[in-house]
């Protein structure tokens, strides 16, 4: 349908029989009647296991994977995860604790995030964590700490490149950032490193997320290689561990397109022959959040009221932007645009209509989808937003107007 409405690009993940998406394939009514209760957030395992096995096919067979667990931190899905990847990356001492209740082994776990306290960095450094260090002045504290606990903690250097990653929808490296430790800074630091003992790992350097230029982050890959292999030179032992960031995008919106991956593996072979000349003993890791989950997901809410209001139809339903902040448009969105949202139990019908999908919070901000072409629903018929597996209920304001937390389920 070509109107003023813009269309997302149809999203296939989850097949549809007798007009009922199927998830983890269980038809979406029954789910909801096995959960119990709506809101939930479900993910298809099979979904994230064929998500890595193409990121395998098309990444060189030596680049580790790594998962960014703060994009979806639920138990069960960071244990799945964990028997597909090569790493975690934790960002608390909270995903650390679900970080080592998994297969995944000490040393290729690390932790990252500016403002880490004393505290967690002890319990990380007892644990055999490697610490991703955001400033000077934490590496001085890491040193401290590993002395007083008797041992050399692992440390990698987070590095605040010089550079942008060009088109991602949020900036984390390149001019002034919170994030790491400006490039220029890096050698006196090094030298730091090796008087003060400790167990130098590598560079970790990340500039951005959602990203759909697969020729942005080509040329990010580029230069974060020539940098890691510059910097390289200043360092107290052989680099172990170049980790590469994470910033796949997916798409969300109408007009966007998925990532071209076979452009991304191929510049990422060329740059791993290269290294193999330069740095023999260095591996690269990618430690991706995002790509790995959010296609996975879905967000489901009931419709409980069909509503008109001087002509235009609200479905007024029971889950809202304090379960998926990132639907309403309210997580780093500067114009709002719909996520792709769809009625569950009737996803396809000649009969559609125009409406607005909002949630049950006393504000205009609670929009889960605005002015959408829709199948006609009714109360009790289920909204899914699709795209929802990643900064989902993690990234949302659960305590904002107090409701109860929806359920989440891995299927
Ligand atoms: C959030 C984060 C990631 C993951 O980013 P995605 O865009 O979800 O892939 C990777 N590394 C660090 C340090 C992060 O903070």
């Amino acid at each position: 349908m070509n109107d003023q409405f813009p269309q997302h690009a149809p999203l296939t993940q989850f097949p549809v029989q007798e007009n009922c998406l199927q998830i983890g394939g269980i038809p979406l009514i029954w789910l909801a009647q096995r959960v119990g209760v709506t809101p939930f957030y479900a993910y298809d395992r099979q979904k994230i296991t064929e998500r890595i096995a193409l990121l395998r096919q098309h990444l060189p067979v030596d680049v580790l994977l790594h998962y960014a667990m703060k994009a979806n931190p639920m138990p069960a899905v960071v244990q799945h995860l964990a028997s597909l990847v090569d790493g975690i990356d934790v960002a608390s001492t909270g995903e650390m604790k679900v970080a080592l209740d998994t297969i995944i082994s000490a040393e290729s776990i690390s932790f990252a995030g500016p403002g880490k306290k004393p505290h967690e960095l002890s319990c990380a450094i007892a644990a055999g964590i490697v610490l991703n260090a955001e400033s000077e002045l934490e590496i001085e504290l890491i040193a401290q700490l590993g002395e007083q606990l008797g041992v050399a903690p692992k440390v990698a250097i987070r590095v605040n490149p010089e550079f942008e990653l060009k088109s991602s929808g949020m900036k984390m490296g390149g001019g002034p950032k919170p994030f790491g430790i400006d490039a220029e800074n890096v050698p006196e630091v090094l030298m730091r490193i090796g008087k003060l003992g400790l167990h130098f790992v590598g560079f970790h350097i990340f500039c951005g997320s959602q990203n759909l230029n697969a020729i942005a982050i080509c040329e990010a890959h580029t230069k974060i290689f020539q940098l890691g292999i510059r910097l390289a030179d200043h360092a107290p032992s052989p680099i172990r561990l170049l980790n590469i960031g994470g910033g796949f995008g997916v798409p969300y919106f109408p007009g966007e397109k998925a990532l071209n991956l076979a452009v991304i593996g191929e510049n990422l072979q060329n740059l791993m022959s290269d290294l193999q000349q330069q740095l023999p003993e260095t591996r690269i890791a990618l430690e991706l959040g995002r790509y790995l989950v959010a296609e996975a997901g879905i967000y489901v809410c009931r419709i409980l009221e069909r509503k008109q209001s001087r002509g235009q139809v609200y479905l007024i339903t029971d889950g809202g932007l304090h379960h998926h902040l990132a639907a309403s448009g309210n997580l780093g969105q500067v114009v709002r645009k719909n996520y792709p949202v769809i009625i569950g139990n009737k996803v396809q019908g000649s009969d559609t209509e125009i409406v607005s999908v909002v949630g049950p919070l006393c504000t205009p901000l609670d929009v889960i989808a605005e002015r959408m072409r829709m199948t006609k629903a009714s109360a009790g018929d289920l909204v899914v937003v699709l795209q929802s597996g990643a900064y989902g209920l993690t990234a949302s304001p659960t305590a904002f107007l107090n409701h109860p937390l929806p359920m989440e389920v891995l299927v």
